[in-house]
């Protein structure tokens, strides 16, 4: 998908980084490298979709973009304006919604639609109990799909993608002007997923909201997003226009994670197995380019030097020696 991004963009983050641990003395801790250096922008109206295997980081970005998680370094920039005292984070929790994979575990199970999906609403006092439930649930859950007639029931008595719906009614119920998707329709059945995916999608258009998407299908991602950023290690080692990252993408390891996509088709050609081995301990990361250790295309210098994030094409970004 492409945007013209014109303005500020809602959500800006400037070398970023989250290391956990690393005290001396008597409690010592050995530190990980959770987040290390990334930077990108969201603008108003548009998805940035994060890819990378699990442990890479993605989770620990969205948490610091919730603002439960303060950074150790780099800048967190909201709608232009720094995040940086307490009251920032705070203002950040308050305005930046999320949707997780399970919406069954997401959702309590004690409370009814009208008051679940309007609790936020009520917390940060923007509506009385009795204006959420009478004006402004109906109007929720009309966007995502569900009648009226979903008020008075509990979240068991739905199916898992109406379970979503609602978990997505709840998220919106602020206005928030970020949404974090985190694996949204990866709990779902194949059938369902499309259904919520142009839900989301009708919502951005429609509200002009901005969504950081978290999925490890490459699909998905592709489809709703409107730049890819490809974490390794804590760090963005490609980062582009969705399609020029997903259909010429430079970096050896988006291409293994693009190619072992399974295919559907039988006679199509086998998968070639292009990253062995686990991903390296982040409390003690390779040496030059953290993923030489796993890379087919490894040279001499890929151990020793750190290769610099370079504009390979407009706007499209990688950081491998291949391109130096
Ligand atoms: Fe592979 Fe070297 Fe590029 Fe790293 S810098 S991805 S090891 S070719």
């Amino acid at each position: 998908m492409t945007l013209e991004t014109k303005g500020v963009p809602a959500l800006e983050a400037q070398a970023l980084s989250k290391t956990y641990g690393g005290r001396a003395g008597v409690r010592r801790s050995a530190a990980v490298r959770a987040v290390h250096e990334i930077s990108f922008s969201i603008p108003k109206g548009s998805t940035f979709g994060l890819v990378g295997e699990s442990g890479c980081g993605k989770t620990t970005t969205a948490k610091m973009l919730l603002g439960l998680e303060k950074p150790t370094a780099g800048e967190l920039f909201y709608d232009g304006k720094p995040v940086a005292q307490k009251r920032d984070f705070a203002k950040l929790r308050s305005s930046v919604q999320a949707v997780f994979q399970s919406p069954s575990s997401s959702l309590s199970p004690r409370m009814r639609v009208a008051e679940l999906i309007t609790e936020p609403l009520i917390a940060q006092g923007k509506a009385s109990s009795k204006d959420a439930v009478q004006k402004h649930a109906p109007r929720l859950l009309e966007l995502v799909g569900l009648g009226a007639s979903s008020l008075d029931r509990f979240p068991h008595e739905f199916s898992g993608g109406q379970q979503q719906r609602l978990a997505i009614a709840r998220a919106l119920s602020i206005e928030p002007s970020v949404i974090i998707l985190d694996e949204p329709v990866s709990a779902l059945d194949v059938s369902i997923r499309a259904q919520i995916i142009n839900l989301l999608m009708d919502l951005q258009e429609q509200s002009g909201v901005s969504y950081l998407l978290i999925a490890h299908d490459i699909a998905v991602v592709e489809h709703m997003s409107h730049e890819i950023g490809v974490m390794y290690l804590g760090e963005i080692v490609e980062r582009g226009p969705a399609s020029a990252v997903v259909q010429q993408s430079k970096h050896p390891y988006t291409k293994a994670l693009i190619e072992a996509v399974p295919v559907a088709d039988p006679d199509a050609p086998r998968v070639r197995a292009v990253v062995t081995g686990e991903p390296p301990n982040p409390m003690n990361p390779p040496s030059g380019c953290s993923f030489h250790p796993r890379c087919i295309r490894a040279m001499d210098v890929c151990s020793v030097v750190k290769p610099t994030f370079m504009e390979v094409e407009r706007n499209h970004w990688v950081a491998c020696h291949l391109y130096t």
